[in-house]
């Protein structure tokens, strides 16, 4: 039999350290950092401190070669190694394999010159600096991209850029970013019209007007209005015309390093869900023991099962090149909406409690809700899928090879 759930001892050696780092280190200072009110500016000096742990420990970076100063982990690999370092939320931030950075990596890894990737790849796997992408814009719909408004306009040899921009993650602080623009006002297809561009920050004419407040508070989403922004020709990022492809190729992977940190917090919702039902006792008996919270549990366990099973065959089509679409647009909606259910019931499970504060899974669940929303929205993933199974029965009458193309 060729199918084989085991991971290879190299990679389950990576994983198995992954874990003892978070369990023995990260999430105890995390607890700790978080129950201090004040003092955050001590926050600083642990993060750094867990950061230089994680080179010590050889688990910076698993998403990206080892030339470049990490793990250099396949996508089947990152699967698990990522969902054990997101089972603290400190974990991706100290591995530097977090969004948005991680996908940047990609990034100028595959579409940066020599130059561009001397300048702003190293930085970024040598943690020196972060940075940002910024292509959605208040005024369309960030759903499709070719409506995008913010335009560069050739002058010489450096582009002009104006426009506006929000809910650009880590743009405060970021050292470059990559910004979408709209170029070409005749391209031969729509999704033709925009190209990337490296940014450096701050820059005169790259404006943050505010951190967004989102639901669960400000967390460096921010609102950019771009007024005259000059960027040298040298720092188009994959030729005029390549924006919309090079989202695109940014944000499959992306979209699945997503999914795997989001296994690592379903898992701990489900954790604590069962950790708080065997310990809760009413009207007679445990939690554990009444089948309304049974259902809880199970439902909360099938739906991550699958999820867990979802990510791995996406992440494995990727390993093989073969095409990943529809299996990745189908994870993210499946894992996306798991995380949110599974978080909802731990809080119903914790009564009182779950809503508060004196628990992790309040600030889970809002910020589980943005998952339905970025990185397309669950309407998006589902009409792409449902465009890719019709087609697939037209072809072949049959739906089958849109179902994941398994051996089924
Ligand atoms: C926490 C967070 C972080 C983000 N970080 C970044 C970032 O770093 N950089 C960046 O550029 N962007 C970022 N975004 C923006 C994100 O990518 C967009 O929110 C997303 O692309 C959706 O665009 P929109 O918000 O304009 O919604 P819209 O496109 O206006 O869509 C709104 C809703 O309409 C529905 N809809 C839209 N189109 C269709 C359709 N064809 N069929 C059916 N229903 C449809 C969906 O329900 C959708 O949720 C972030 C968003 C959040 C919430």
């Amino acid at each position: 039999m060729a199918i084989d759930f085991t991971f290879a001892p190299d990679v389950e050696e990576a994983r198995r350290q992954m874990r003892a780092f978070v369990q023995e280190d990260v999430a105890p200072t995390e607890e700790r950092l978080l129950a201090q009110s004040a003092g955050r500016t001590d926050w600083r000096a642990e993060l750094d401190r867990l950061r230089d742990e994680a080179h010590r420990r050889g688990v910076w970076m698993p998403h990206m070669p080892a030339e470049w100063g990490g793990v250099g982990l396949g996508p089947t690999a990152l699967a698990a190694v990522s969902a054990e370092a997101a089972k603290a939320r400190f974990g991706p931030y100290v591995v530097n394999c977090y969004a948005p950075d991680e996908g940047n990596m990609h990034t100028l890894l595959h579409w940066g010159t020599e130059e561009q990737k001397d300048r702003y790849l190293k930085p970024l796997c040598q943690g020196a600096v972060r940075s940002c992408f910024a292509m959605t814009e208040p005024e369309v719909a960030g759903s499709d991209p070719t409506l995008m408004r913010t335009r560069a306009t050739l002058h010489g040899d450096e582009w002009v850029i104006d426009g506006h921009k929000w809910f650009i993650s880590g743009a405060r602080g970021a050292a470059f970013a990559i910004l979408l623009a709209r170029t070409e006002d005749d391209p031969q297809v729509p999704q033709a019209a925009t190209s990337a561009f490296l940014v450096d920050l701050p820059s005169e004419g790259f404006d943050i007007v505010r951190d967004v407040e989102t639901m669960s508070g400000s967390h460096n989403h921010c609102e950019i209005r771009i007024v005259g922004l000059r960027v040298p020709t040298a720092n188009l990022l994959g030729g005029r015309g390549q924006g919309h492809r090079l989202g695109q190729y940014r944000l499959g992977p992306a979209r699945l390093a997503h999914c795997m940190r989001w296994l690592g917090q379903i898992e701990t919702a489900l954790d604590l869900m069962v950790a708080r039902a065997v310990d809760r006792y009413s009207h007679g008996s445990y939690l554990s023991e009444k089948q309304g919270i049974q259902w809880l549990i199970s439902e909360s366990a099938i739906e991550l099962y699958q999820a867990k099973l979802m990510v791995l065959h996406a992440a494995y089509r990727i390993e093989q090149g073969l095409d990943f679409l529809s299996e990745v647009s189908m994870a993210k909606h499946h894992v996306a909406n798991t995380l949110w259910r599974v978080v909802d019931r731990a809080v119903q499970v914790h009564g009182a409690l779950g809503y508060s504060k004196d628990s992790p899974l309040a600030d889970m669940l809002v910020q589980a809700r943005w998952s339905r929303l970025a990185d397309g929205a669950d309407e998006i993933h589902k009409w792409r899928v449902a465009e890719r199974v019709i087609e697939a029965y037209k072809d072949s009458g049959t739906t089958g090879v849109a179902t994941g193309d398994l051996p089924l």
